[in-house]
């Protein structure tokens, strides 16, 4: 039955990824296994549907694998926020402190109309900063973010509490 599938059980765990004493949570044997990606699919689709969104945005590169699926199962269109310099024509851009260094998000500047309800997607929620780097970013260029949604939330980091929206993930790890 669809509903009580565990999808934790085709979650790899990997130590010591990309650093040593961090787990990661691999997610190439959930998009291995068909029944289980379906299911996944599945059940983002129910959670993003009820914020009634007009487009969908995912995140480079694992937040492309759900955005892309979700928005043809709701019938709409699908953007990217990438990491700098990789998108064509004019970009906005938004700089933000790692915890070494800093980064950029870019998107098209034409990639959303004003006051467009969006959806922020991701794999993976774990202390927020990727999430909310995207949230700005999306702001900046006049969208009204209503969500965002992940596959896995990592519960222990509190990253929700950074992000001033409505936060749906259907993997939890507390
Ligand atoms: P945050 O910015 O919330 O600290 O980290 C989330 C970002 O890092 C997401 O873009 C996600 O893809 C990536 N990430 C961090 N840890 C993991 C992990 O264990 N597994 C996967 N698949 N992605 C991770």
């Amino acid at each position: 039955d669809s509903d009580t599938m565990d999808l934790k059980r085709v979650i790899r765990n990997i130590p010591d990824f990309p650093k040593p004493g961090i787990l990661f949570y691999d997610i190439s044997t959930l998009l291995a296994d068909a029944p289980a990606w379906k299911e996944t699919v599945r059940r983002l689709a129910n959670r993003v549907r009820a914020y009634q969104p007009d487009l969908l945005v995912g995140i480079e590169s694992r937040g492309f694998l759900s955005a892309a699926p979700l928005a043809v199962e709701l019938g709409l269109g699908f953007a990217m926020i990438r990491k700098r310099g990789k998108l064509p024509g004019t970009t906005i851009g938004h700089d933000y402190a790692l915890e070494y260094g800093e980064d950029r998000v870019e998107i098209q500047a034409d990639a959303v109309k004003h006051g467009q309800r969006v959806v922020l997607l991701d794999d993976l929620l774990a202390t927020g900063g990727t999430a909310a780097a995207g949230i700005t970013l999306l702001r900046s260029v006049g969208a009204e973010v209503v969500s965002a949604a992940f596959i896995i939330e990592l519960a222990f980091l509190r990253g929700r509490e950074r992000l001033d929206v409505a936060v749906d993930s259907i993997i939890t790890y507390d």
